[in-house]
């Protein structure tokens, strides 16, 4: 079996040399995805992110080597062939892996959706927060944060890794005034804490800039995924969310924010 470790290189390893500064890396792009932000999307996903959630349904964009290389301007003029069917709300979604790792070149992508009068979404794990993040989060209309726990220790578990960065991001956010949506993946057993629900709203509760909180069930359907690239999946036995303890957590966040939807 491999582990997660093995497929990982090191946080400070540059992930484009010059010449690729004008390429992503890319794992997979859909067409008018409708769960990633505001509208009718065309949603990217990056290669390579630094978290290991043992729910991760995309192990495949974990790895820092692998996906395919697209210019920006191929990806723009990708996006400008779709923009008829954005509408005003929609445009051009950026997920992953994890977007902050490409964060150099998506500010250039976002600066070029901009100039080309399309609205731009990060959806991202909030990793990474430095000069270059702040840059990217001013090119993006809406950042889609995803906050895996409140609870450091249950974040570790849960990801490998730290929320403080997440917070920061969060706290950033909010100090721009930009748009923002959270999103939290529910877990029975893992993330469904009521005392962690609470303490989340309570954490959040007076950000100006946050218009919704996304829950998103937990699913197997990853689980082939992990199987086929011969990781260990760390989450067996676990069920989705019944429908009591997703109304549970919906009037729990309804206490916090002012719109909860179950995604
Ligand atoms: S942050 Fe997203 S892409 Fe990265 S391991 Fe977690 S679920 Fe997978």
């Amino acid at each position: 079996m491999k582990t997660y470790d093995a497929l990982l290189q090191p946080v400070e390893k540059p992930l484009h040399t010059e010449v690729e500064a004008d390429q992503l890396n890319v794992h997979s792009i859909e067409t008018f995805g409708t769960h990633d932000g505001p509208g009718i999307r065309m949603v990217i996903f990056t290669q390579g992110c630094q978290f290991k959630c043992l729910y991760c349904a995309n192990p495949d964009t974990i790895a820092l080597k692998g996906g395919y290389w697209l210019d920006v301007e191929e990806i723009v003029q990708k996006a400008i062939s779709q923009k008829p069917y954005f509408g005003k709300k929609g445009g051009v979604t950026v997920s992953g892996g994890e977007p902050l790792l490409h964060r150099k070149v998506l500010k250039k992508l976002f600066q070029r959706l901009h100039e080309e009068g399309i609205n731009t979404a990060l959806d991202s794990n909030g990793r990474l927060i430095d000069q270059q993040t702040k840059e990217l989060l001013a090119e993006t209309d809406v950042l889609l944060l995803d906050v895996k726990h409140i609870n450091d220790d249950w974040h570790h578990r849960l990801t490998g890794k730290s929320n403080f960065n997440t917070l920061k991001v969060a706290d950033y956010r909010e100090s721009t005034g930009k748009r923002m949506w959270l999103r939290y993946v529910l877990v029975p057993g893992w993330s469904d804490q009521e005392e962690y629900l609470h303490e989340l709203g309570q954490r959040f509760k007076d950000f100006t800039t946050i218009e919704k909180i996304e829950i998103q069930p937990y699913h197997k359907m990853g689980v082939h995924k992990w199987e086929a690239l011969g990781m260990e999946y760390g989450l067996h036995g676990v069920e989705p969310p019944t429908q009591a303890l997703l109304d549970k957590t919906v009037a729990i966040f309804k206490q916090y924010f002012r719109e909860v939807k179950v995604n």
